[in-house]
């Protein structure tokens, strides 16, 4: 199973955000340049966190992205079923719809293994992803 570019870029921003909460507060720009990504596509994914109340963005002078309280707590899980979306890992129904689509037990089993992917990442938080050696080697990569 594949990730999403953006689901793996949102669950960086997080992990940026919470590995050096008392450090100056880096701009959706800053976070842009250091995950080395195109500034628009940052931008969509924190207007996303932020629409989803894992981050807040304050504009201007002193202003930056931050953590809110969800975010500090929020599961990987969580992050990745929100970026993911619910859909099937095979377009089973698409534009030419399978066959088997109506009775296929392959969809069933891979619709299970799928859960069972996400389901292993709901305990894990933001924060655990963080501890070292994640933690230190993010913010050394990200403060250059
Ligand atoms: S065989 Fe089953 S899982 Fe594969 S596309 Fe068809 S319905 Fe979906």
């Amino acid at each position: 199973m594949r990730l999403l570019r953006s689901t793996d870029l949102a669950l960086r921003v997080l992990m940026r955000l919470a590995v050096a909460e008392d450090a100056a507060t880096p701009t959706t720009r800053d976070v842009a340049a250091a995950m080395e990504v195109p500034y628009t596509h940052a931008a969509k994914v924190v207007a996303e966190l932020q629409h989803l109340g894992l981050l807040s963005a304050r504009r201007g002078r002193g202003g930056g992205l931050a953590l809110t309280e969800a975010g500090r707590g929020a599961s990987v899980g969580a992050v990745v079923r929100a970026f993911e979306g619910e859909g099937d890992v095979v377009d089973c129904e698409g534009a030419s719809p399978c066959p088997l689509h109506t009775g296929c037990r392959l969809r069933v089993a891979l619709r299970r293994a799928q859960e069972a992917f996400y389901a292993s990442l709901d305990p894990l938080t933001i924060r655990d992803m963080v501890a070292a050696p994640t933690g230190p080697l993010l913010l050394d990569i990200t403060m250059r």
